[in-house]
């Protein structure tokens, strides 16, 4: 998930409204990095069956500022994981992917997502965020991604 600001963030959520992402994978075909940490990288690579090692040297590189790993992106720019139109780490995707456009984006995002704004209290009942899911990891997690 890249595009030529992939990285940026901001903070600044509608603790009100939860945005439902409708799968449509523009954010898998950005350029830039899609950034892994040690954790996602062990969690990504079990998921797959395959070895760490293995998984760093054949699905990473260095990111662009070198301070970590990204997966790695095709010729076309999408990302390695993307298979017939979906994530085939759907289940272990890493945080910036699992975090956009709800615990990170940047401006303007909503003219490239098709996330639909859906209350908080129905998202909730919806099953689609826990409660106080966005505010519990925002601090947290949203610091790697600056
Ligand atoms: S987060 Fe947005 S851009 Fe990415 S797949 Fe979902 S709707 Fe599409
Ligand atoms: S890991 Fe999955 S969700 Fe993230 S950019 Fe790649 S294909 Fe898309």
């Amino acid at each position: 998930m890249g595009i030529g600001f992939r990285g940026i963030s901001d903070m600044a959520m509608d603790s009100e409204v939860w945005y439902q992402c409708d799968r449509c994978t523009a954010c898998c075909k950005w350029p830039g990095d899609v950034k892994v940490s040690d954790d996602e990288v062990r969690a990504i690579a079990g998921f797959l069956g395959m070895d760490e090692d293995v998984f760093i040297q054949d699905f990473t590189r260095l990111r662009m500022n070198r301070n970590g790993l990204s997966l790695i992106e095709r010729e076309n720019d999408e990302c390695i994981m993307l298979e017939d139109g979906r994530c085939k780490i759907q289940e272990v995707k890493p945080f910036q992917c699992k975090g956009f456009p709800n615990r990170w984006n940047f401006p303007d995002w909503q003219k490239v997502c098709k996330a639909k704004p859906v209350a908080m209290e129905d998202a909730v009942r919806m099953g689609l965020v826990e409660d106080g899911d966005l505010s519990a990891n925002h601090t947290m997690r949203g610091g790697d991604l600056k």
